[in-house]
C-alpha cells in the first residue's frame, strides 16, 4: 500500500527548493505524536539548511520536554507577539496532527490572514477541512509521525539516519500507538519501526523517558481517581473518571498527570466506553475512550464540541462539572442501545 502519494511528496519538495522561512503547527495540549511529528521533521528541515520553528499554542507534558529539541519550541501563550511575528514571515506552514483550524484556537486568525505561505497538511484524523494547499490526510496509518517518515522517505531516505528525527518519529509512533496496543495491525507500521531502530536509537531509554517519569504525587492522583473518583455503569458498558480543580490541586496537578488515566476504566470486562472529566477554570476538559464500533469521536462532536478518532476523542463542556457529569449520564440514557 503506498500511503503518500509520490506527487504529494513531489510538490513539497518543490516548494522547499526555493522557500526558507518554514513554521510547524501542532495542535493544543499537543501529545506525543504532535511533537514527535513536529520536532521530526524541524530535524530533517534543518538539515536542509531551512529556517525552521515549531509553535505549540499550549504547554505540553513534563515528560516530552527530553525530545531533542525541545528547547526550540515556541509556546505561543508565552510569546504571543514572536509567534505572531513568525505566522507572517512564513513562507511554508506545516499543520501537523490535527485535522480542522479550530484545534488551533487563536491561531486560526494568524495562519488564514497570512495569504501568501503555503500551506501543508499532514494528518491522521477523519474528515479533515480542506484549508491546506497540500494535503497528506489519512486515517489508516497510525499517526502523524508515521506520515512525516514517509513525507521523508520519499524525499531524501539518507536522513533517516539522524538519532534526532529517529527518537521523535519514534517517539510519535509510540504514544499514538498507545505502545503498539492500537492503531498499529499494519504490518507498514512496523516496517517503518523497523527502519527508525535501525538508525541505533534507544527504544528502551525513550520508552523509560516517556512512561516511567511521573512523580510521586501522580501516581497517588491515579490512586485517587480510581478508588473514589471512578464510576462503573456496567448497564451502560460505560465508567467515567471526574476531577474537580480542588482535587487536582491537592495532588499538586502538573500538565500531562492525567495522561492515561482515561484508558484503565476500558481493562474492566464488560467496559467499551471510557470518559474523563477534569475541570478547568473555565470549562471542563473532556476525553473519550471506545473500544471496537462505538464512534467517540461522533459522541463527542455532536454534544462537547469536540471530534478526534472512532475509539479516542477529546472535547469539552461550558457547564460546571456536576451539570456536565448530569448531561453526561442523560445522553448514556438515551444511547443505551448502541451501547449494548
Ligand atoms: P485526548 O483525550 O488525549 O485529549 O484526545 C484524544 C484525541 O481526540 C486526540 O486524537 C485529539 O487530537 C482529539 N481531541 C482532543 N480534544 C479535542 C477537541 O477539543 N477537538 C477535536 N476536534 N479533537 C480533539
Ligand atoms: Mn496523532
Amino acid at each position: 500500500m503506498k500511503i503518500i502519494k509520490d506527487k504529494l511528496a513531489g510538490s513539497i519538495g518543490a516548494e522547499l527548493i526555493n522557500k526558507n522561512n518554514i513554521l510547524i503547527l501542532i495542535h493544543r495540549n499537543p501529545d506525543g505524536d504532535a511533537l514527535g511529528a513536529a520536532l521530526g521533521l524541524y530535524h530533517f528541515l534543518k538539515s536542509m539548511n531551512k529556517r525552521v520553528r515549531v509553535i505549540t499554542p499550549n504547554a505540553y507534558p513534563e515528560f516530552l520536554h527530553w525530545l531533542p529539541g525541545d528547547s526550540e519550541i515556541i509556546q505561543f501563550n508565552i510569546q504571543k507577539e514572536r509567534t505572531k511575528d513568525l505566522i507572517s514571515d512564513a513562507e511554508i506552514i506545516f499543520h501537523l496532527d490535527f485535522n480542522a483550524l479550530s484545534r488551533i484556537r487563536e491561531l486560526e486568525e494568524l495562519v488564514l490572514a497570512n495569504q501568501q505561505a503555503i500551506k501543508v497538511l499532514i494528518d491522521h484524523h477523519p474528515d479533515p477541512e480542506h484549508f491546506a494547499d497540500i494535503e497528506i490526510s489519512d486515517t489508516r496509518v497510525s499517526s502523524t509521525a508515521e506520515l512525516v517518515y514517509y513525507l521523508i522517505h520519499a524525499l531524501d531516505s539518507e536522513s533517516l539516519k539522524s538519532k534526532d528525527i529517529c527518537e521523535c518519529l519514534f517517539t510519535g509512533i509510540m504514544t499514538d500507538t498507545g505502545c503498539f496496543s492500537f492503531n498499529s495491525s499494519m504490518p507498514s507500521t512496523w516496517e517503518v519501526v523497523a527502519n527508525l531502530l535501525r538508525s541505533g536509537i534507544n527504544k528502551d531509554s525513550i520508552f523509560d523517558r516517556v512512561y516511567n517519569n511521573f512523580s510521586a504525587s501522580r501516581m497517588k492522583l491515579l490512586g485517587f481517581s480510581l478508588d473514589q473518583k471512578m464510576t462503573v455503569l456496567p448497564e451502560y458498558h460505560a465508567a467515567y473518571i471526574s476531577l474537580s480543580r480542588e482535587e487536582m490541586k491537592k495532588y499538586d496537578f502538573r500538565t500531562g498527570d492525567s495522561e492515561g488515566f482515561v484508558n484503565f476504566p476500558l481493562s474492566i470486562k464488560g467496559i467499551k466506553f471510557s470518559v474523563l472529566f477534569l475541570e478547568k477554570e473555565k470549562y471542563v476538559k473532556i476525553s473519550f475512550r471506545s473500544k471496537g464500533e462505538f464512534a467517540v469521536n461522533e459522541f463527542a462532536q455532536k454534544y462537547f464540541n469536540g471530534g478526534g478518532h472512532r475509539n479516542a476523542a477529546g472535547g469539552e463542556s461550558k457547564k460546571n462539572l456536576q451539570e456536565t457529569l448530569e448531561e453526561f449520564e442523560r445522553l448514556l440514557e438515551e444511547y443505551a442501545t448502541k451501547l449494548k
